[in-house]
């Protein structure tokens, strides 16, 4: 298995998913969302921060609480007001979204919010990612999330070259998540991968120095990490069309 894979490592003992729960805990940034766990809060910051940042998303999600604290209140809320809260954030559509998914709970779920993974998938616009970061951050549900900065960190610890943009390195990144996802933290590894990518295994100029993980990276023994993961590969137009006029 990859577990196995990653223990046969040149280090020590494998033990990055312990240090990586205990550098969390230390070192996560104080959000209001983490201060107290809630359903719908969790819900409506994961959705708000799909493409853009926590702290770009910070004070937007503080009025967007205030204003609409409730299912009730972000169903009954008018198409204006849903875009004036949401001005600044882009992709309105998610909003949109986030409205009929609160349709849709007070219908299908009489209000409640359901606890597993294959049950959020059914919410309206919630994907793979939100479905997993809400069952597993506010119900233990045992399932890895994988966004951007999952997929970075993960190729650099397995070292991973172009394959990270195919299905098959997809699918590797997956595995190796949901393997070693502790099943009695899903929701604080799922976190704590995320903030890694944000703030320690940052796409440009990662904290390697300080990263408590380190002993465990394949690309930093290898010393590859400014090319891991490479770059997408584009398709080259400019060489097409020299071609074509050859
Ligand atoms: Fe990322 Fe560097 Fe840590 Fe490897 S050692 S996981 S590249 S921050």
């Amino acid at each position: 298995t990859m577990a196995e894979q990653c223990n046969k490592l040149p280090w020590p003992e494998n033990k990055w998913v312990a240090q990586l729960l205990v550098w969390y805990k230390k070192e996560q940034r104080d959000f209001p969302w983490r201060r107290e766990l809630n359903v719908y809060n969790t819900w409506v910051c994961e959705v708000m921060s799909q493409q853009t940042s926590l702290t770009a998303v910070l004070p937007k999600y503080l009025e967007f609480i205030l204003q609409l604290p409730t299912l009730e209140s972000l169903s009954q809320c008018s198409e204006p007001k849903l875009r004036q809260l949401w001005a600044g954030l882009g992709y309105y559509a998610r909003a949109r979204n986030l409205q009929k998914g609160a349709n849709f709970l007070l219908q299908q779920y009489n209000g409640l919010f359901p606890s597993k993974y294959e049950e959020w998938l059914r919410v309206p616009g919630c994907g793979p990612y939100t479905a997993a970061a809400i069952s597993s951050i506010c119900f233990s549900y045992p399932v890895a999330c994988v966004d951007g900065n999952v997929v970075r960190v993960v190729s650099r610890l397995l070292g991973l070259g172009n394959e990270v943009w195919e299905a098959s390195g997809q699918n590797k990144i997956r595995k190796f998540v949901n393997e070693f996802l502790p099943k009695n933290a899903p929701g604080d590894f799922n976190q704590a991968m995320m903030e890694m990518g944000a703030v320690v295994c940052k796409k440009k100029q990662p904290l390697c120095h300080i990263c408590p993980i380190q002993f465990s990276c394949i690309a930093y023994a290898k010393g590859i990490v400014a090319t891991c993961p490479p770059n997408k590969p584009r398709r080259d137009f400019v060489n097409e069309k020299i071609y074509g006029f050859v």
